[in-house]
């Protein structure tokens, strides 16, 4: 029976930091820590992740910008806005909620945004840090929290064997690239992986990233593994992971759950990487 991972209290002390930093900020400047929100059309689950983050933001102390822009934005406009956003002296931090509607290059509006406010860790030039090493980057918010919720087991992750399922540039290939700064010994599985549940088997710490409703299942955990569920289900039932909660609890050393694991810890890690833009 494994120890369930609490991302909501991991996430509660990373905030409380936040707000000792962005009231500390705001004593020393005269102004808060400011972060942009960019929503692009009227996607419902991308409303409910940008009301979060506007919340989390008053919660600690930081001022939040937000931007709603209606579906038919041209990608000209987008950038003409994230390029005001850029040169704005009260915004620290920059975020263009995604997806972005299929008319607008994804890549190509995000290398707008200054790296040194790309609160996301998306940019080229902050992907690019992470992989060459270099630590003064931003790192990607959701690898960022997976490290921090590993860290928190208190398992060692240097020398471990570490199996990430999936490669997005957002969560498997920035996470892939921690745990191997970590120490980790790392392997990364996709969609073309073949015998992945003789792979997935020898993970001391398995992250899965997939998209797919409990894909993983206990016959595909080592016991007492650290298995960090990254996934975010929804259908007509709620919200449901990439883990087989249920039974993969009995043969994991330690689980996140879903909700309450990784997705707290996203919001936290966007906050700490505001504040560490804005140099509070
Ligand atoms: P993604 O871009 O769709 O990537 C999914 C990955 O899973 C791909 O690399 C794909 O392989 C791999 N995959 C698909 N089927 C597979 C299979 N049968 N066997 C092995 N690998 C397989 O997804 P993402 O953006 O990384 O997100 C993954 C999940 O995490 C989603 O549920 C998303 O909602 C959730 N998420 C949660 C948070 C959070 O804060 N909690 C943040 C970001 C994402 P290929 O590359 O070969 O196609």
């Amino acid at each position: 029976m494994s120890e369930i991972i609490n991302g909501k209290a991991v996430a509660a002390e990373i905030r409380k930091t936040v707000l000792e930093r962005a009231s500390a900020f705001e004593r020393k400047h005269g102004r808060k820590v400011g972060l942009a929100v960019v929503r692009v059309g009227d996607d419902p689950a991308s409303a409910i992740y940008v009301k979060n983050k506007i919340k989390a933001c008053e919660e600690c102390g930081i001022a939040s910008y937000s931007h709603c822009m209606g579906a038919n934005t041209s990608q000209a406009e987008l950038i003409e806005l994230i390029s005001t956003l850029n040169a704005d002296a009260c915004v620290d931090g920059i975020l263009v909620q995604l997806p972005l509607p299929k008319h607008i290059d994804e890549r190509e509006t995000l290398s707008v945004i200054l790296p040194e406010k790309d609160a996301d860790g998306f940019h080229a030039v902050n992907a690019g840090k992470l992989f060459l090493g270099e630590r003064d980057g931003t790192v990607a918010c959701t690898p960022r929290g997976i490290i921090e919720l590993i860290k928190s087991t208190g398992v060692g992750i240097e020398g471990k064997r570490a199996v990430v399922i999936g490669r997005s540039n957002i969560v498997g290939k920035p996470v892939a690239a921690l745990l191997l700064e970590h120490n980790a010994t790392v392997t990364v599985c996709h969609s073309k992986t073949v015998d992945l549940k003789e792979i997935t088997r020898q993970a001391d710490i398995l992250v899965v990233a997939v998209g797919k409703k409990h894909f993983v299942t206990a016959d595909m955990v080592k016991r007492g593994a650290v298995v960090i569920d990254v996934g975010m289900n929804r259908d007509e039932s709620g919200l449901h992971g990439d883990v087989d909660f249920d039974g993969v609890k009995e043969v994991a050393g330690y689980i996140t759950p879903v909700p309450g694991g990784v997705g707290p810890m996203t919001v936290a890690m966007l906050l700490l990487n505001t504040v560490d833009g804005a140099g509070a």
